[in-house]
């Protein structure tokens, strides 16, 4: 190891090559927030720089961890104390903005909003987005293909992405800069490293897709009075909004309850006794009819007694205020601590039984414990946060099998956006099939034989 450092000292400079105290003052995990106890951080600032060092460890057999935000939430950046961490912090530069052909050039390591910033000041817009926006890294956002809270209109990442750049585990770099809608010249390669977390290779740039603004924002957060209107309210919203529909959350009673009246961190905007909300949200153009528009859909929404209550943002304060309940994590961390949080997906019909039967589950076996549920409905993606009272590896598995095992019956995900990373490894093969795991390894072991790129994140190494 200690050859390697100096080697790939020579390579990214001595500022750069970090170790002892400047590795454990930082964190590997956004929920611990453990400290980092990989042998030391490299931080490369090119490509180039970086396809070195890659070769340098590819020699040397050495395994690497790639850290973009560190804000992901399965564990994906953890690094054992005989890894590198490799830092795309320094590699945070927006390269170009094309206008007409509505493109975004970017290097991985820049912040989420950062890159939604810059869109903006060119008259454009890049919706992806999510809670971790400051500090999560578009490279992050690309290998974890991220979803957040527009995908109903936009996608995910994925199809935000037009092109990208990737150092292989042996230090190649793969240019497929791509920055046209179409391009059917072969394979899309691209797809290889979206959404692989970083197992098949170092994102290092990459061609963003931008979209029109849409200026006039507006939000909702109603009440409904059961299940079935929820769901209802969902498809009135998307027919009656034409397109404009950019966000759909719900909140079971359980979670609006806790972060308004229960623990008093948000003032309840609507009293808390229904067993459902939704914050609803519509991006249009022009204010005047797009407000038109959204009240008339609410309107004829109650009329057809899909909500019983509703209150409107009247202004960002007030959007931001309706978003805050919904998007506190650090809230239920601190109330419900300690706790397991979940991301499943599964077909909107079938939600509701299930929330159920996961709720039993957790009530037979611990009666104090709590299920808190909240979720980007109309994505069919739900997010648990569990607490039993404990958080160790026996209470773990066993909330882990109240949630995950009604899921294969249903056609559902055990990670609808958050990925599998170290923590959903072992459950893997509930939503994919053995040809699909197959093919995953032989993926795998084509492009890092020698497995050094993010060892043992979402395949077990043990099986190939
Ligand atoms: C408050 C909060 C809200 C969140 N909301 C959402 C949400 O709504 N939707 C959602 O999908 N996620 C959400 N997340 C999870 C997280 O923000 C996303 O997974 C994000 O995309 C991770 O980006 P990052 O830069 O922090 O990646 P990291 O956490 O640093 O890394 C995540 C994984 O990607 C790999 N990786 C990072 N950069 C690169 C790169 N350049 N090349 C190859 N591999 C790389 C890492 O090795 C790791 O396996 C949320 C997290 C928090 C803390």
């Amino acid at each position: 190891m200690h050859a390697l450092l100096e080697q790939i000292t020579t390579l990214v400079g001595a500022a750069n090559v970090l170790t002892g105290q400047d590795v454990s003052a930082r964190s590997a995990d956004w929920m611990s927030a453990a400290p980092c106890r990989a042998a030391a951080i490299i931080r490369p600032a090119s490509t180039d720089e970086l396809s070195k060092v890659m070769r340098a460890c590819h020699a040397a057999r050495q395994p690497v961890v790639t850290h973009g935000g560190v804000t992901g939430l399965v564990h994906g950046a953890a690094a054992k104390p005989d890894e590198l961490v490799i830092s795309m912090e320094r590699m945070n530069r927006i390269e170009a903005i094309d206008t007409v052909g509505s493109t975004l050039t970017v290097q991985a390591g820049t912040p989420l909003q950062s890159v939604q910033e810059a869109a903006e000041d060119a008259g454009l817009q890049f919706p992806l987005d999510l809670g971790a926006r400051g500090s999560c890294t578009i490279g992050g956002n690309i290998s974890t293909n991220a979803g957040g809270i527009r995908v109903i209109r936009y996608g995910m990442t994925r199809q935000l992405v037009l092109g990208l750049e990737a150092v292989m585990a042996d230090g190649r770099v793969v240019s497929s800069m791509n920055h046209m809608l179409k391009n059917n010249a072969g394979f899309d390669l691209k797809q290889l490293f979206i959404g692989s977390e970083g197992t098949l290779g170092i994102v290092t740039r990459a061609v963003l897709r931008l979209h029109p603004q849409t200026p006039d924002v507006q939000t909702a957060l109603v009440a409904c009075p059961d299940f079935d209107a929820l769901t209802g309210l969902l498809s009135h919203m998307n027919q009656a909004l034409g397109g404009n529909l950019s966000a759909f959350e719900a909140m079971w009673h359980n979670h609006y309850h806790l972060l308004t009246e229960e623990s008093g961190r948000h003032t309840a905007p609507l009293p808390t006794d229904s067993p459902f909300y939704a914050i609803v949200e519509s991006l249009g153009i022009d204010a005047d009819s797009h407000a038109a528009q959204f009240s008339q859909a609410l309107e004829s929404a109650f009329e057809r007694e899909l909500i019983c209550d509703a209150v409107l943002a009247h202004s960002s304060q007030q959007r931001q205020g309706l978003w805050a309940i919904r998007e506190d994590i650090e809230g239920l961390l601190q109330l419900l601590a300690p706790f397991f949080v979940f991301d499943v997906s599964l077909p909107i019909s079938a939600m509701q039984d299930y929330v159920t039967e996961v709720e039993q589950a957790v009530a037979q076996r611990w009666p104090e414990g709590r299920v808190i549920t909240f979720g980007h409905l109309g994505d069919g993606n739900l997010h648990f946060s569990i607490t039993v009272g404990s958080d160790d590896d026996a209470s773990r598995q066993a909330v882990e099998q109240c949630v995950y095992r009604p899921l294969s019956a249903l056609g559902g995900s055990v990670s609808a956006e958050h990925g599998i990373g170290l923590e959903k490894r072992r459950y893997l093969d509930l939503s994919r099939t053995a040809d699909e795991l197959a093919l995953m390894r032989q993926l795998k072991q084509a492009l890092d034989p020698h497995n050094l790129l993010n060892r043992g994140k979402v395949l077990d190494p043990a099986s190939f």
